[in-house]
């Protein structure tokens, strides 16, 4: 999200010099007619036996340990809605071009033409022994809670439903770093969500393990404060419900140090932000439009530290930061899963890169002079390149410590310097 496109030119990219924005490219020699005997029958024989006796030869003579698939059946695309599996396909292209700049991760985008969960779940699954990993994209909640969830059980390999956990994760690392900045204690402080679908509920669980208090945090959804005595909570929801004497948003923001907008845009007042605690954090995440605007808010407080989904202004909790790198951490060990310890390496990794010196690249980059750690800077900018050496070794370490790494990594050096080429 950002400055604006014209229509036009959204379109010629997409269509020249040829349509869409991935292609397959072979990685072995191909020009001689031993070449294709090595590649194709009858020299293709000799790995397929090596696999058929042992299958984690797969990843020694196949492209599997570095292909990952980003999956949708297009039921909640961007700010699009639904609007089904072909429709998604630039999306999930786009992602595939960004796993490929990142972290050199080569994708397939697969649009599955599936809203049933056990229909989706299977076909997910007879396709995952091509994949490394799994990256599940723009599927709606409740669904995408409960397919995560039994892919996750089912599968041997990492799945992560972006639209959750890539949230959750940069802008828990951008919590962290936005309380320190406000002199504030996680342990203390009062948290409104607005919004409870897909990533204000995977945002949530993930700040309560950064230590904010289950009894601290209060939840809206679209009908007001998800409250105890609420029969329309599916489970997802109820674990959030409170019995405080709070009904609408009005209320609930009242005093509070944090408020988290994963909703719809323009919905929070310049008086409801005036009725916040000093030195409020204000995520207002919606996209394209947040809950109120980044002008409107900074005019309003001069005490506020503001993140946005958008690109034009400061502290944009963008994605990108997040899956390129843990995929890529994930991979590099063979981890059979993305686990919590994981995720919360990258949050870590994520908050305290923002507190180290900025190169100059990163300044030229975005046009600024002076990038500090600050309430203008609590999250790292996606060209940074130190992203891709900090980010995914947190990410292997953590999966090597909690036990799911299936080919640990010995030098860290050595990786680094890897990853760095
Ligand atoms: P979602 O699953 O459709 O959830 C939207 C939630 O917003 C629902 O719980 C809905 O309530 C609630 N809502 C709608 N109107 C509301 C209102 N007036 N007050 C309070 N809550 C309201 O969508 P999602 O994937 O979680 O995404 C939500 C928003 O966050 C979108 O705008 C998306 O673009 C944005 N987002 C931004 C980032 C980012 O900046 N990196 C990442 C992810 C998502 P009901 O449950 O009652 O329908
Ligand atoms: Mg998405």
């Amino acid at each position: 999200m950002g400055s604006k496109i014209k229509k036009s030119d959204a379109l010629a990219y997409h269509q020249f010099p040829k349509p869409g924005k991935i292609q397959v490219v072979p990685t072995k020699k191909h020009s001689s007619q031993r070449d294709l005997s090595l590649a194709y029958s009858p020299g293709v024989a000799e790995p397929c036996l090596e696999i058929e006796k042992d299958e984690l030869q797969v990843y020694n003579y196949t492209s599997k340990g570095n292909l990952v698939a980003v999956i949708s059946n297009g039921t909640a695309v961007l700010g699009l809605g639904d609007i089904g599996p072909l429709a998604s396909k630039p999306v999930m292209e786009g992602k595939a071009l960004l796993f490929k700049i990142f972290a050199d991760i080569d994708v397939f985008d697969i649009e599955v033409d599936a809203k049933d969960v056990d229909k989706f779940v299977e076909t997910v699954k007879a396709i995952a022994p091509t994949f490394g990993g799994i990256n599940l994209e723009d599927i709606k909640a409740p669904e995408a809670f409960e397919i995560e969830k039994r892919l996750k059980e089912d599968l041997d390999i990492p799945v992560m439903h972006d639209d959750q956990h890539g949230t959750a994760i940069i802008s828990a690392a951008a919590l962290k770093n936005a309380l320190e900045i406000a002199g504030k204690k996680a342990s203390e402080v009062n948290v409104l969500i607005n919004g409870a679908g897909a990533a204000a509920i995977s945002c949530t669980l993930l700040y309560k393990k950064l230590g904010i208090l289950a009894e601290n945090i209060v939840m809206c959804d679209s009908k007001g404060v998800l409250r105890t005595d609420r029969t329309d909570l599916n489970e997802q929801k109820r674990e959030f419900a409170t019995d405080k004497d709070l009904y609408s948003l009005e209320d609930a923001i009242k005093n509070a140090d944090v408020f988290i907008g994963l909703s719809i845009g323009n919905i929070v007042s310049p008086e409801m932000l005036l009725s916040m605690a000093d030195n409020p954090i204000v995520f207002a995440l919606a996209n394209p439009d947040p809950e109120i605007s980044y002008e409107v808010a900074v005019a309003t407080r001069d005490d506020i530290i503001m993140a946005t989904g958008r690109s034009d202004h400061p502290n944009q909790v963008n994605n990108v930061l997040g899956f390129p790198f843990i995929f890529r951490g994930a991979l590099d060990v063979r981890a059979t899963k993305i686990n919590e310890e994981m995720k919360m390496a990258a949050v870590h990794a994520l908050a305290d890169l923002t507190k180290e010196s900025v190169p100059e690249q990163v300044n030229i980059t975005y046009h600024k002079k002076n990038i500090t750690f600050g309430k203008d800077y609590i999250i790292p900018k996606p060209f940074d390149m130190r992203l891709i050496s900090e980010i995914p070794p947190a990410v292997a370490k953590a999966a090597m410590e909690s036990g799911v790494a299936q080919q640990p990594i010995k030098d860290w050096d050595a990786y680094r310097e890897d990853l760095i080429e």
